[in-house]
């Protein structure tokens, strides 16, 4: 079974194709760097690696290009904000570190470039230029906007007709524009305090960008560039005219991405991107949405607070096209479903480490399950990346596992070998959990941490301390940790 996609183009689901039949162009319309990443962001990167990684596991060599947005006019007003920075160019510095941590603590795979917006002023310039050589765009006011009359195609990824668009931008630029649909390519400097206060406030999302901070020379006029046109600008340069892959969150469907594929088509003469895929929203539960909840919305604090494996369980539980609802229950549901898993795993690398572990024994039903697992985790993979279905096949092994070990004397060690390597292979490497790892090491540290606090008890004791001795010891169960006093010394259980 190959690969198949819900492509946004043509609303059908089709057969995964790349221009290139050994590699992939991926571009994803990455985070505008206005404020710490949420959530609904990490969803969006979460569901992009498990993509990446599912192609590489397909054998295809991936190339992956992410953008900051890092010239926008809800990054200037920042600036002079706590430690923000003085500027905008500080403002975005400083959510760019924050949010390549997140990205790490995700576990993400790293993408081939992070271009950013400031970084290709050339480039869009460039672009803009053709489009107005070409008689897409037309300069008004020191402004460039693109005419959507021009181009036949407009609205064909969002499925709308031009007639019956809306008009796109602010209120103060229409006068400018020949048509209520046309969208700024360039933004001339100067348009006053007002209307950027207006823009503060409003609660769009999709900013067309202000001139409210750094402005650049350009043949029209000092000013900054439109929002569209810098990932049209972006995705050409690092990944060449036609990409395979477009991925984005849903609200970007219009106008963000009718307006890329608009200006790059009509510059280039050919198709922009073969596949838009759109990852749906993650829905809060509006009113119901407890403060305990809202205390670890922002990326890092779910991570401290979850742990990084238990939000990407959380993101994945739901593919990628469906819309996820955030809520105390469904979170505490993937925390649960975390630990079943790697409760699994470890529960496997436990019996395979087994002196009653023998090749010799074997059981077919754990062997069946692993066969199962693989293939309804493939075919849940190449059914539009179904991550909900992949799950739930990992964590049938997980049943075959805990059976195998609850019923049987000796350990069948082919059997658990097999299952700890799909283990690694379809949790670790394409669902990207971090299994058995990281929480050996710190299991070994809590270890060696309670033997020290043992043998300062031990040290209370002998020097007739009892009272100080027994405190430790209450101590330590106040953690979980169960103490045993035996003859010969003391043993703990940790939590
Ligand atoms: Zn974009």
């Amino acid at each position: 079974m190959t690969l198949s996609v819900t492509n946004t183009l043509t609303g059908e689901r089709e057969p995964f194709e790349p221009g290139d039949p050994d590699s992939v162009l991926l571009y994803y319309c990455g985070l505008t760097v206005s404020d710490y990443a949420h959530l609904g962001h990490a969803r969006g990167w979460v569901h992009t690696d498990v993509m990446h990684r599912w192609l590489e596991h397909l054998g295809y060599d991936v190339r992956h290009v992410e953008n900051f947005t890092d010239v926008n006019e809800k990054i200037a007003a920042r600036a002079g904000e706590d430690d923000l920075g003085e500027d905008e160019a500080e403002v975005a510095r400083t959510f760019i570190t924050q949010t390549i941590r997140d990205m790490r603590d995700l576990n993400l795979l790293r993408a081939d470039v992070y271009p950013r917006v400031s970084e290709h002023l050339p480039e869009i310039i460039d672009l803009i230029e053709t489009l107005v050589e070409a008689g897409y765009a037309y300069e008004s006011n020191g402004s460039v906007y693109f005419d959507v009359t021009t181009f036949d195609d407009y609205g064909k990824l969002s499925n709308q007709r031009v007639e019956e668009m809306e008009a796109q931008g602010e209120e103060e630029e229409r006068g400018d524009k020949r048509h209520p649909a046309d969208f700024a390519l360039w933004k001339a400097d100067g348009v006053s305090e007002d209307a950027i206060e207006e823009h503060r406030d409003s609660d769009t999302d999709y900013a067309v960008s202000r001139p409210s901070g750094r402005t650049w020379e350009s043949p029209w006029s000092e000013g900054r560039p439109g929002w569209h046109i810098e990932c049209s600008a972006m995705s050409m340069k690092h990944l060449g005219e036609t990409i395979d892959i477009h991925v984005g969150g849903q609200d970007l469907v219009f106008p963000h991405h009718e307006n890329e594929v608009a200006q790059s088509e009509a510059a280039t003469g050919h198709r922009f991107a073969r596949y838009w895929l759109h990852v749906r929203l993650l829905e809060t539960e509006g009113e119901k949405m407890s403060s305990s909840l809202q205390n670890f919305f922002t990326v890092r604090d779910a991570v401290a607070e979850l742990g990084a494996n238990a939000v990407r369980m959380f993101l994945l539980s739901t593919s990628y096209g469906n819309p996820q609802t955030y809520s105390d229950e469904t979170v505490s549901e993937a925390v649960d479903r975390w630990e079943r898993l790697s409760g699994g795993y470890d529960r496997a690398v436990e019996a395979l480490d087994d002196p009653d572990a023998r090749t010799k024994v074997a059981d077919d039903d754990l062997r069946v399950a692993v066969e199962e697992t693989r293939a309804d985790f493939e075919s849940a993979m190449n059914d539009d990346f179904n991550t909900r279905r992949a799950l739930a096949a990992l964590l049938d092994l997980v049943t075959a596992v805990n059976r195998h070990v609850d019923d049987r004397e000796e350990y069948d060690y082919e059997g658990l070998r097999r299952a700890v390597e799909t283990f690694g292979e379809l949790g670790g490497d394409v669902l990207g959990f971090t299994l058995g790892g990281e929480t050996g090491g710190d299991v070994r540290l809590a270890e060696d941490l309670v033997e020290l606090v043992l043998d300062l008890r031990e040290g209370e004791r002998e020097a007739g301390n009892y009272e100080r001795a027994d405190a430790l010891r209450d101590e330590l169960r106040a953690l979980g940790v169960d103490v045993q006093d035996t003859d010969s010394g003391a043993s703990f259980k940790l939590p």
